[in-house]
């Protein structure tokens, strides 16, 4: 009989979590590559040679690729002939591995976690608990994965109950382009066919564990239902044409996992779960000898990408009025710098409120931009950690009035806005611009300088000032409306009608 010691599996627990905080999973980064090599959209190119950049830089710098660094999950297969020397129950040690990760003096990771969700809201401050699934399994070991999943890909998951007779391909090619952009395409979608509704959500989020192997299941072709189902979504999903960051091109999935489980006669439960830019996962198993050891890659396997920004527009946030912005286009690269206001949904809340009652706002946001981001806490010299966009509609609902009540004039976030904020954007004379979501550490490193400047009880989402230095977006709506995440899908969507979808 095996034992495992509760000190090695915390400990293992904490390491896997850091790991994949700043390491992407090779087979990832391999077919992103790939994609990226074929890509014909330059703004989607653009977008995918940040993710790539950022990627490196994060293997490099042991830093998070993202700002969020996930709801923490874990699936343990326990092994029957296993003993534990603790008197923890495992969920109990998951989080103990989950704190020591997310609160690791060097690098610290965003505690995304609130207790209380439909009340207080309030930060757990250290990301537990963690969600865990365990399984009791034959065996001597302990089988291990951990995954740090990102809110914007999770917030986009789907699920339905289709009659025995429906098609999933049709159902997944009319949800998939209702999720837009907020998941940070190019990544993965995995679905969980059968079983009960619980059954086909939780074999939908174990597939996508699996490893990437979209290149051979292509040239091997399809060898049961689930793969022929694998090669007709990532084949028709793909022509949809959103491309990477939605912002549209040839490759919005780099693979397509299909699980099923036996069903009811009367049932066809369907799950349909993406991964992100910041696809972070690791296996390990204990046999009692000690913690995990896992596998520091190679640099060598990062592709080396050069990041051209020679084409961009440079603009001076401090001199900017609506005249100025009034001449950029939708599709336009920037690089921003001077200063730039954080905030997102929490100190959009609370401003919005203030305003109804009449009371003076702490920041002046007249002619001003706003980053919606909450950053990772910095660390030895950083001026402030990984501080990607987040996703912008959680603040459509507030555009209309801080932009005529307060007088901003720009926002940066990341994918779409819906039609309500477009009008008010259009109405206002302001802008929105994207940053690349999954590109957080790169962006990082154009913020010269942060101060507080208001609301610091919220944490992450407090407001600060940045100052930044050729800071890289791109102009999504223009002040007179015109959005590339309508315009570029529907291009790419009609040309990769006239180009043989051969992506792999
Ligand atoms: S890549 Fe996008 S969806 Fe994924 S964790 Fe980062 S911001 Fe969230």
């Amino acid at each position: 009989m095996t034992t495992i010691r509760e000190e090695d599996f915390v400990q293992s627990v904490a390491d896997a979590f850091q790991f994949i905080s700043y390491y992407h999973p090779a087979d990832y980064l391999r077919d992103l590559h790939a994609a990226y090599e074929r890509e014909e959209s330059p703004a989607a190119k653009d977008a995918m040679a940040q993710i790539l950049v950022n990627s490196r830089m994060a293997a490099e710098g042991h830093r998070p690729i993202c700002q969020d660094t996930g709801i923490a999950i874990a699936f343990v297969k326990a092994g029957m002939d296993v003993r534990w020397d603790t008197k923890k129950s495992l969920e109990e040690l998951v989080n103990e591995g989950v704190r020591r990760a997310y609160t690791d003096k060097d690098n610290p990771l965003r505690a995304s976690m609130l207790a209380d969700p439909d009340g207080k809201r309030k930060s757990t401050g250290d990301n537990t608990p963690a969600v865990t699934h365990v399984e009791l399994v034959p065996g001597d070991k302990v089988e291990v994965i951990v995954a740090a999943k990102g809110g914007g890909s999770e917030n986009k998951s789907k699920f339905a109950m289709l009659l025995p007779s429906d098609s999933i391909v049709d159902w997944v090619l009319s949800v998939v382009p209702t999720m837009g952009a907020d998941w940070c395409p190019p990544g993965m979608l995995s679905l969980g066919i059968g079983g009960s509704p619980e059954k086909a959500m939780l074999i939908a989020k174990w597939g996508m564990m699996e490893p990437m192997n979209m290149p051979e299941l292509k040239a091997r072709g399809p060898r049961n239902r689930a793969e022929e189902l694998r090669l007709e979504i990532y084949e028709k999903v793909n022509a949809l044409g959103i491309g990477a960051q939605g912002l549209g091109g040839l490759s919005t999935v780099l693979d397509v996992k299909v699980n099923d489980y036996p069903t009811h006669a009367a049932s066809k439960p369907v799950a349909l779960l993406p991964n992100c830019a910041a696809t972070r996962h690791i296996h390990f198993t204990l046999d009692g000898t000690g913690p995990a050891k896992l596998d520091v890659p190679s640099l060598d396997d990062w592709p080396r990408i050069a990041f051209d920004t020679s084409k961009s527009r440079r603009v001076n946030l401090d001199t900017l009025d609506k005249a100025a912005i009034a001449t950029w286009k939708a599709g336009e690269t920037l690089l921003l710098s001077g200063k730039l206001l954080t905030g997102r949904d929490a100190a959009h809340k609370r401003m919005v409120d203030m305003m109804a009652r009449g009371e003076k706002l702490p920041v002046d946001l007249a002619n001003r931009f706003i980053y919606y981001t909450g950053p990772v806490d910095a660390v030895r010299d950083e001026v402030v950690g990984p501080a990607g966009p987040t996703t912008s509609s959680r603040m459509d609902k507030f555009v209309d009035t801080v932009c005529a009540k307060a007088g901003l004039i720009g926002m940066v976030g990341k994918s779409e806005r819906g039609s309500a904020a477009i009008e008010a954007i259009k109405k206002h004379g302001a802008v929105y611009c994207i940053a690349v979501g999954g590109a957080a550490y790169l962006v990082s490193k154009a913020i010269k300088g942060s101060r507080m400047v208001a609301f610091e009880d919220l944490g992450m989402e407090a407001i600060r000032e940045f100052d930044v230095r050729d800071m890289p977006v791109t102009v999504a709506v223009d002040s007179a409306g015109n959005a590339v995440h309508r315009t570029g899908p529907a291009e790419w969507r009609a040309k990769i009608g006239k180009i043989p979808v051969a992506v792999v």
